[in-house]
């Protein structure tokens, strides 16, 4: 895999599969990483990400859990960075430092504002949006790879969707070559997303995220933090599960599988699972898929 490019893979008929960790603070976390990444092997990914948090420390921890990922499991690895309380020249020395890892893939981020602040501001000698960034890593990285954020039910800061969709169409023309979709459970968003795309020239493909969530307050939180529609009929069948996990992770994932199968057989280019850098909710769900002939590896 390491060898073939992300353009290159996109651009054959088989799916993708996509999965996203994130980097822990703890040695427990860290142990649970390095299982799930061992363990998700057996459905041999095209790629991982790994995402970037504010500040500075997730700076050499985004990097480090890359290296090993790529290093010692021999994944495809995709570092996500954002602009958050960098200069454009630290910034720069980041992309370096991906790169000289071997890494060929960076997803392209602004990032969200600090907790506890509620506007995002540039660093005075950096970025202000992610297509200045895919810019910027255009420049110093020209056989990277570049993904981006796309939102179907629009980006919260964005004054109306049509804007956020011009908005995204710039990270397009600024270079980037795929989009991945912010966490959705109403899949008509992503199609009317998908299409309204299209219509404004931006033809890149779009890989759908999707999240299996396992209780009603963690579905209701991040469809909170991203703007995300919380269908009823998902909503009510999580109540009914109440505190039972295993009652609660069966009906998430059984609405992961309805809509990754609907989302695959109307040609989606494949799935980015986040993760949680847990396995055996994106395990299950893959032997589903697979079981049904949607994935043959
Ligand atoms: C797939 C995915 C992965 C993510 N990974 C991470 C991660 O690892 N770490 C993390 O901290 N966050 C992550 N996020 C969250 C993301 O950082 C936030 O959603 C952030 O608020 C926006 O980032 P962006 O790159 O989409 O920003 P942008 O594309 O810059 O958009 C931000 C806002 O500004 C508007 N806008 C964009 N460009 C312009 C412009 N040129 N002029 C005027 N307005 C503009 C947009 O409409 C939008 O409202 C991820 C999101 C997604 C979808």
């Amino acid at each position: 895999m390491k060898d073939e490019s992300l353009q290159h893979r996109f651009a054959s008929d088989e799916p993708i599969f996509s999965i996203e960790f994130f980097p822990p603070k703890s040695e427990a976390a860290a142990k649970q990483l390095l299982r799930t990444a061992e363990e998700m092997q057996a459905f041999d990914p095209d790629f991982v990400s790994i995402t970037y948090g504010a500040g500075g420390s997730t700076r050499s921890r985004t990097l480090k859990y890359a290296r090993q990922l790529y290093e010692d499991y021999n994944y495809t690895v995709m570092p996500h960075l954002t602009c958050v309380g960098h200069s454009r020249d630290e910034l720069i020395g980041i992309v370096r430092d991906f790169k000289e890892a071997g890494l060929r893939q960076i997803m392209a981020l602004r990032g969200d504002p600090p907790k506890g602040e509620t506007d995002f501001k540039a660093h005075p000698d950096g970025l202000h949006y992610a297509n200045e960034l895919v810019e910027l890593i255009r420049e110093y990285f020209t056989d990277c790879a570049i993904g981006v954020g796309g939102y179907p039910e629009k980006h919260l800061e964005a004054p109306s969707f049509e804007v956020d969709l011009l908005n995204l169409k710039r990270k397009v023309d600024a270079g980037a070559h795929f989009i991945t979709t912010q966490l959705f459970f109403d899949n008509s968003c992503y199609f009317a997303f998908v299409e309204a795309a299209r219509e404004i020239g931006i033809n890149v493909p779009i890989l759908p995220g999707l999240m299996m969530t396992s209780s009603l307050p963690q579905a209701q939180r991040f469809c909170e933090m991203g703007g995300s529609f919380l269908p009823p009929e998902l909503a009510d069948a999580l109540e009914t599960a109440g505190e039972d996990k295993e009652k609660g992770t069966e009906i998430g994932l059984e609405w992961s599988f309805q809509q990754a199968r609907e989302l695959l057989e109307k040609g989606a280019p494949g799935l980015h699972l986040y993760i949680l850098n847990r396995t055996k909710p994106a395990a299950t769900l893959m032997q589903r898929l697979k079981s049904a002939g949607f994935y043959t590896a």
